[in-house]
């Protein structure tokens, strides 16, 4: 909902915020955390009471809890929002907004290097409905103008890309939407709110999988859109249709993992660094996609829009995809798993079949590391391994 009771509203680093939530102690005895409400019904004092439950904070259960209300505040502070609905999980906050904003006849343009599940989600869904989807060039910047059509509803982003990295030109986008009528929404799961605010940068509605670093140790699913002002009475509407919102026991996990994401998200930052540098200057390696390294193709885009990196990068590696299941099957520590964001690495072979434009590298294969928490030199000896079981070489 609304950060307008925000204590922390006078601009506190970005640490100290996901350190305080907007929770104020003193209104629960001094209790650092704020507790768990759970709940369904709601009384009302009278029915006078009742039937102005409107003007009421909270009514019934499913609009949420003084529990999901303080994760609630605590995203639309962190992206600078208006507000902020919760749902079950990553995929869903990508669903909610795109059936807040497509109606039959409009027609949508989604970046064709999106997470696969948002593409069967346009596929399977909303040419059902009568939307027609197009995917476009992650490069296209102000060229999105020429792809614009009157029933143009929503433009759809996605920075950077999944598995392939490309960095797209915020700003340029969001204009070119804008001036054509549509509303830009942009999955940040990557970069969460401490690396890049989409809101400041045009974007109408801000993305995330809280699945990933915020939630930050696997035990749980959960999403979030957080909308400007202009948006936000829309997506709230679809959102109270659906019936849907997130569990008040996850939600404060998810208060919990904020408290601890910006230490994580700087080791994760160095340890997914120091592993992209030792891996770019193998002779088995033939281009690590990372945005952080200036090798990577897209880095001067992705120094002017965001203030770091996190620990999910790809690696080309210089053998057929056989080749590279011997790696994968050779690691010990790296799990072979999907998802990401959480406390241990993750390895997985990269499927690109659904790509239209942005088809990924030409030679080798890629596979997409998430770096964890554990030892780097471990994680190195790991990956050591994968290369000496993609050689045809003993496991050491
Ligand atoms: C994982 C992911 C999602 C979906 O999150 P779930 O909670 O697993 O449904 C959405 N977008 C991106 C970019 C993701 O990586």
């Amino acid at each position: 909902m609304s950060h307008k009771n925000n204590p922390n509203k006078p601009k506190r680093g970005v640490e100290t915020r996901l350190a305080h939530p907007p929770y104020d102690p003193m209104t629960m005895h001094g209790f650092v955390n704020p507790p768990i409400v759970r709940g369904s019904t709601v009384l009302f004092e009278s029915t006078a009471a009742m039937e102005d439950r409107q003007s009421l904070r909270y009514s019934y259960g499913l609009a949420g809890t003084p529990t999901t209300r303080v994760l609630e505040d605590a995203l639309s502070d962190l992206e600078g929002a208006y507000g902020t609905a919760l749902v079950p999980s990553g995929l869903a906050a990508v669903t909610l907004p795109l059936l807040a904003f497509a109606s039959a006849g409009d027609h949508v343009l989604v970046v064709d290097s999106v997470y696969a599940p948002t593409r069967r989600f346009c596929h399977q869904v909303l040419k059902r409905m009568g939307v027609t989807v197009e995917y476009y060039d992650p490069h296209i910047g102000s060229d999105i103008a020429g792809l614009m059509r009157p029933e143009t509803s929503v433009v759809f982003l996605e920075t950077p890309a999944s598995n392939t990295f490309e960095i797209q030109d915020v700003r340029a986008i969001c204009d070119a939407a804008h001036a054509g009528g549509a509303v830009t929404m942009l999955d940040n799961t990557w970069a969460t709110p401490l690396f890049f605010r989409p809101l400041d940068h045009g974007v109408d509605l801000s993305i995330h999988a809280l699945t990933k670093y915020p939630g930050g140790h696997s035990d749980l699913l959960m999403g979030s859109v957080s909308a400007n002002e202009a948006s936000w009475g829309k997506l709230l509407k679809m959102q109270t249709a659906l019936g849907i919102n997130a569990a008040p026991d996850d939600c404060s996990l998810v208060l919990r993992g904020l408290k601890t994401m910006a230490v994580r998200l700087h080791h994760h930052q160095q340890a997914a660094l120091d592993l992209a540098h030792w891996l770019e200057a193998r002779e088995d390696v033939l281009e690590v996609l990372h945005p952080a390294l200036a090798s990577f193709s897209d880095h001067e885009a992705f120094k002017r829009q965001f203030s770091g990196s996190t620990g999910l990068f790809g690696v080309v590696v210089d053998g057929d995809r056989d080749a590279a299941r011997r790696f994968l099957d050779a690691l010990e520590i790296f799990g072979l798993g999907y998802s990401w964001g959480g406390h241990e690495s993750l390895a997985v072979l990269v499927d690109l079949s659904d790509r239209t434009i942005a088809k990924g590298p030409d030679r080798g294969s890629l596979l997409r590391l998430q770096i964890g928490l554990e030892n780097v030199g471990d994680l190195q000896a790991d990956l050591e391994r994968g290369f000496a079981a993609m050689a045809g070489g003993d496991a050491q």
